[in-house]
């Protein structure tokens, strides 16, 4: 799987060196909100092996998640957690290439839409994982 990615117009571009050290979906309301869709697929990677380039705004929601998206065509390309120091999370639909392998884990089932029909991984949390 090649490590890099960019958003919907081109502008923003990131790369990152190692393999995600996580891959989750998330069915939270403000995953929900912010990507306009039922889950957000998500990888984890190490934040001192992350770049980026590009015109880039954020929106840090109250659950201090710092979610940063291209200015020009408001594409999610990253986000920050206060709560999770060191890592990045990259929203799947922008990488270049799709993971090869499924989601380790799951949370926030407890907002996943009804008609939403999906294979959840094994671990699955109701809210977030803790
Ligand atoms: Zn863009
Ligand atoms: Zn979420």
């Amino acid at each position: 799987m090649s490590k890099t990615g960019s958003c919907l117009c081109g502008d923003v571009n990131f790369s990152y060196k190692s393999d995600p050290v996580m891959f989750l979906m998330c069915h939270c309301t403000d995953c929900q909100k912010s990507t306009g869709s039922p889950v957000a697929s998500i990888i984890v990677v190490s934040e001192n092996e992350f770049s980026f380039s590009g015109p880039t705004s954020s929106y840090e929601c109250e659950a201090k998640v710092t979610r940063s998206f291209c200015k020009i065509c408001g594409s999610q390309v990253f986000s920050r957690i206060e709560s999770a120091p060191g890592v990045v999370a990259i929203k799947t639909g922008v990488l270049d290439e799709q993971p090869t392998t499924k989601p380790n884990l799951v949370c926030w089932t407890k907002s996943k839409p009804d008609w939403f029909e999906i294979s959840h991984p094994e671990v699955s949390f109701k809210e977030n994982p803790n």
